[in-house]
């Protein structure tokens, strides 16, 4: 018996990464989860037969969480295939680092396209559902730099904290309908978005973080499963850090 037995969850952005444990997570707490992707098919189609190959299920379904036609195709596939939606966690993300002197325009915009206005799409395409469900969970994947700045991250830092700021809006707009909406910011997790980074940037990093590593993947899929469960049934509006003791 697991924690979410019996329902339905979409992560956005699962093929990889953070969304990818989120994903194996929800299914092993007993959830049919849509492994949403807009690159790699194979490693979406490899996050579902990790899922399948354990007894549960599993599908990838194709969308950019930028397009309103893409989300509307996504969310309404969802629903004829399953029937009801009742946990959406928003976690696609992009970077595109740049100091605010050098940030092109497309920079600013593809950012806050995919990491702002694909939660919007997708918590607005979800919410007739979970409205007449009278019951729903979104899980907005922020970062903690959404909450201290960063330099280098114009785009990214105002994208994050929006997401903040939409969580709230809507935990406060959807509660009368059962429906709970929370943010998670992850500080340093290894992926590979950091990956990406020089070496000295993360160890500048890790110099800073009170518990001393950097997280995995695993700690915001915990989090997420927690989250989307019986057990947080008195928690919307907040933003829960998990970063080590970073940003207090
Ligand atoms: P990642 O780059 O490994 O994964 C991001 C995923 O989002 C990829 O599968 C990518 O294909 C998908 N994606 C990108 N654009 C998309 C779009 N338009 N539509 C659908 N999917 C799209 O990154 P990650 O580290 O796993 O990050 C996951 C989330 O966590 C992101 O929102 C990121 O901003 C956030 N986050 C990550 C860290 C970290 O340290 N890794 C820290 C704080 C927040």
């Amino acid at each position: 018996m697991g924690k979410l037995d019996g329902k339905v969850a979409v992560v956005t952005g699962a093929s990889r990464g953070i969304g990818r444990a989120i994903a194996i997570e929800l299914a092993e707490q007993g959830a049919t989860v849509v492994v949403n992707y807009s690159g790699s098919q194979a490693q979406a189609d490899d996050v579902v037969a990790h899922i399948t190959a354990s007894g549960a299920q599993a599908v990838a379904m194709q969308a950019s969480v930028a397009s309103s036609d893409d989300v509307t195709r996504l969310m309404n596939g969802v629903v004829e295939q399953f029937g009801r939606i009742d946990i959406l966690v928003n976690n696609a993300g992009i970077t595109r680092d740049n100091l605010l002197m050098r940030m092109k325009e497309d920079e600013w915009d593809d950012v806050i396209d995919t990491n702002l206005k694909g939660v919007f799409l997708c918590t607005k395409a979800v919410t007739r559902t979970m409205m007449k469900q009278r019951a729903g969970r979104i899980i907005n994947i922020s970062s903690i730099v959404g909450v201290s700045g960063n330099a280098g991250q114009a785009n990214y830092v105002a994208a994050k904290a929006g997401v903040i700021g939409l969580t709230k809006t809507t935990a406060k707009e959807l509660a009368s309908r059962g429906i709970l909406v929370n943010a998670i910011a992850p500080g340093f997790i290894t992926t590979d978005m950091t990956d990406a980074l020089p070496e000295d940037v993360k160890n500048a990093m890790l110099a800073q973080i009170p518990l001393a590593r950097l997280g995995e993947p695993v700690h915001i899929a915990k989090a997420v499963s927690f989250l989307a469960s019986d057990d947080a049934s008195y928690i919307t509006g907040q933003t829960l850090h998990i970063d080590g003791g970073l940003v207090m």
